[in-house]
């Protein structure tokens, strides 16, 4: 049976527990009775790699139940430590893996009151773009179960749009938020760069790494965001010492706003039929008073070239540490040597084992210089890029998230023709700022994401922009 509760907004939810309209009790019992029902195991949607009902139910009775979200139930990327449930990173080598600690965003998430009740699929190690790199098997799209929820993050992303939770969070290196949200139709949020601690996120590419939200509508979104983000320098030196924003100020007009479409983001190659979805888009932000206007990132073409040189070598470098000794799986070998070697070759994926051997080799002495610098300039460029737009009056941009809905699952087999799924969404990681994906409608009946760019700490104007367009297409969005 359906559970009515289960599919209002998070913010309903939390106010009905709050008034006792509706039990902490009853959010998790509903929430596994769904679960149950839509098949989130192995042998369905698999988006899920951990999940207790008894764990969620005593978790319940250790706290009382108040705060934003209160007996919200929660899902969070298997990335994201926690001390109930395990944290494997959809990796052999940390399978069963339970961490001492629960990072940041847990804590925070708990303490207004919501309900840890799932551990979510993802590409191992973050690495990947549909969710089939994961050594738990591929994560299907509740929508067509033929075809991939995107990725990395499309465990939390498909327990979302599947019913189970209203909210859920991921982890962005370079599109894996916003990505599969695109593709499961709901709302995805990469913040800026700092905005959110990472204490607790298992490190992919430090420089790039964020978590990010998902929710059904902006105003959840906004709501999750408003959680997890703001100051933590205490325990990640990469926390910016900013309070969380507030972004639920229910503005929906866009009266003095001004948004660029950059033209490297509509290229002639873009489907007519998501060309077709941004434009109608573009009108309702025209109708909601906003100025649009064409602008110019011409760096964009080396976006994917400079991610895929800084991301695995910042990966080569963070995964150095599942070396057998001190996490997880150990396999025996000749020597230390052996043990090191058999336990990296069994435990890591071929995707994961193709990012350590390119990083490795593009940190070596002799490239160095070619390409992680060359790469690390080449980002400047393109942060510049969105530093001149800004600086011409340009408060926010919108372009498409993807350049297609998503594909059926097996479809894509050349690693670098899968790289290319995040032609529009790496930049903002390499720019360190905000964006998010929110639904703008369906083509063959698959959602079309459009995107929401905006400055550094700037999540209050994009937010605005989301709320005003999710608002403008009404229906719309959906169809
Ligand atoms: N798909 C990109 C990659 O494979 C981005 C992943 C991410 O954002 N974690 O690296």
């Amino acid at each position: 049976m359906s559970a009515p509760w289960l599919d209002r907004s998070a913010a309903e939810i939390a106010a009905g527990v709050r008034e006792g309209k509706v039990t902490g009790k009853a959010m998790v019992e509903d929430c596994f009775a769904r679960q149950h029902e839509v098949r989130v195991g192995a042998d369905g949607l698999n988006c899920l790699l951990a999940a207790d009902r008894d764990a969620s139910l005593r978790e319940l009775e250790r706290k009382p139940v108040g705060g934003k979200l209160a007996g919200v139930p929660v899902v969070l990327k298997d990335n994201i430590a926690t001390t109930v449930l395990t944290t494997s990173c959809g990796s052999r080598i940390l399978e069963g893996y339970v961490s001492p600690f629960d990072a940041t965003v847990a804590v925070r998430l708990r303490k207004e009151g919501a309900i840890l009740v799932g551990k979510a699929n993802m590409d191992e190690f973050a690495m990947g773009s549909s969710t089939e790199h994961s050594a738990f098997g591929p994560c299907r799209n509740p929508l067509d179960p033929s075809r991939v929820p995107g990725g990395s993050s499309g465990g939390s992303a498909a327990a979302v749009a599947a019913g189970v939770v209203p909210i859920a969070l991921g982890s962005e290196t370079g599109g894996s938020v916003r990505q599969p949200a695109a593709f499961c139709g709901i709302v995805g949020v990469k913040p800026t760069y700092g905005r959110v601690s990472r204490y607790g996120l298992v490190a992919f590419a430090s420089s790039l790494d964020n978590v990010g939200v998902f929710g059904r509508t902006v105003d959840d979104a906004a709501l999750a965001l408003e959680v997890v983000a703001g100051d933590d320098t205490a325990h990640d030196a990469t926390s910016a010492p900013l309070p969380a924003p507030s972004l639920r100020d229910g503005v929906r007009d866009l009266r003095g706003v001004v948004i660029g479409l950059p033209a490297e983001y509509f290229p002639p190659s873009l489907p007519a039929a998501i060309r077709e979805k941004c434009d109608r888009a573009i009108e309702a932000l025209r109708e909601r008073g906003a100025t649009v206007r064409d602008v110019a990132l011409p760096h964009t073409e080396y976006a994917i070239p400079a991610y895929y040189i800084i991301a695995p070598a910042e990966c080569a470098s963070n995964l150095a540490r599942f070396d057998g000794v001190r996490y997880g799986l150990r396999l025996e070998g000749d020597g230390l040597r052996g043990m090191y070697e058999a336990t990296r070759r069994g435990g890591f994926g071929a995707e994961v084992t193709r990012r350590i051997l390119l990083g490795t080799y593009v940190l070596s002495a002799g490239y160095y210089d070619a390409y992680y610098r060359k790469a690390m300039q080449v980002r400047a460029l393109i942060r510049q890029d969105f530093d001149r737009v800004w600086a011409s009056g340009v408060h926010a941009l919108f372009t498409p998230t993807t350049p297609t809905p998503a594909f059926p699952i097996g479809a894509i087999s050349d690693p670098y023709e899968m790289y290319l799924s995040d032609v529009f969404t790496v930049t903002a990681n390499l720019a360190e700022v905000p964006a998010m994906s929110l639904p703008i409608g369906r083509v063959g009946g698959l959602p079309v994401g459009g995107q929401v760019i905006a400055p550094k700490f700037a999540e209050p104007a994009m937010f605005r922009v989301a709320y005003a367009l999710e608002h403008g297409l009404g229906r719309e969005a959906l169809a």
